[in-house]
């Protein structure tokens, strides 16, 4: 359907035909977001994905087929303009109801809960990384449930049993990757973009730092020989770079130290969208994390 059509039209033509009704479109952003709507979509839509996983959403333009995405859907679901800045003008364009996860006021954010301690180091910018927290993704599947609710209300109790279900899966898995990651709370390590202090702060990792904030640009000299330094301290055991950034500046930097290499994947390229794909991407983080941090 090229054009858009009125919903009315639609529903009249698809009762007649008695075709499914594809009623809900949700498109999310990136693919973590895009696997939970996928949980609480199970049985009723596949949502969309904006920016594929081989892309960064940090620097990304939309496709004139994005563009169309985005025209048919009842629901987008983003982080905010401080992730996609790609998104703000086209989302001005679209009837779609719009979830921003993100608000631009740190303080008002869902992003700033006291449940997050800062620890020592960095405190630049709020970490717009917000999938790497599982309890912040449960606030956004309660609040993604809410929004397809009142858009779709005759979905309401299969959404809302998809969240339940969604819900005490988390719970669980959240409690058995504390168990699994809480002996590795002393292992150092680096990664190569900032992506992960969410995930590292809940679980209570100890990161010692990154190569770069921006993953599209090489970090400085003088950082990377203080990196170089504390790798030669032996205070890293491990050093993780990532698929979409395969970066010969790892390589420099670590040559010779006998640090072990990691590669963890911020988004979530190996993973099928399914009802249980937002835990199997945990699992596979917590289990980057245990196989180069163990000792
Ligand atoms: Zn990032």
């Amino acid at each position: 359907m090229p054009f858009r059509t009125p919903k009315l039209v639609v529903a009249l033509l698809l009762s007649l035909l008695a075709a499914p009704v594809s009623a809900l479109q949700l498109e999310a952003s990136v693919k973590p977001l895009q696997l939970v709507a996928a949980a609480l979509l199970e049985g009723i839509s596949e949502p969309g994905l904006l920016v594929p996983p081989e892309a960064s959403p940090h620097h990304y333009a939309l496709k004139p087929s994005d563009m169309r995405d985005l025209a048919r859907a009842d629901l987008v679901v983003w982080v905010g303009p401080e992730l996609e800045l790609f998104l703000v003008k086209p989302l001005q364009q679209t009837d779609a109801r719009l979830l921003q996860l993100m608000d631009g006021d740190p303080g008002a954010s869902m992003a700033a809960e006291d449940h997050h301690e800062h620890e020592g180091g960095h405190h630049h910018e709020v970490d717009t990384h917000l999938w790497m927290d599982p309890v912040l993704m449960l606030e956004a599947a309660q609040q993604m449930r809410d929004a397809l609710t009142e858009i779709a209300p005759e979905q309401g109790p299969a959404l809302n049993a998809n969240f339940e279900r969604f819900a005490a899966a988390l719970m669980a898995k959240d409690r058995e990757l504390r168990q699994r990651l809480s002996p590795l709370a002393d292992r150092g390590f680096f990664v190569f973009h900032d992506a992960y202090g969410r995930f590292v702060s809940h679980y209570g990792l100890r990161q010692l730092g990154y190569f770069t904030v921006d993953p599209g640009r090489q970090p400085g000299a003088r950082h990377l020989s203080e990196i170089r330094g504390q790798l030669q301290e032996k205070a890293a055991v491990c050093v993780f770079s990532e698929p979409q950034f395969r970066s010969a500046v790892v390589d420099a930097v670590t040559e010779g130290t006998g640090v072990r290499h990691g590669e963890l994947d911020p988004l979530a390229r190996n993973i099928t969208p399914g009802p249980d794909a937002y835990l199997q991407y945990l699992d596979a983080l917590a289990g980057e994390f245990e196989r180069c941090l163990k000792p």
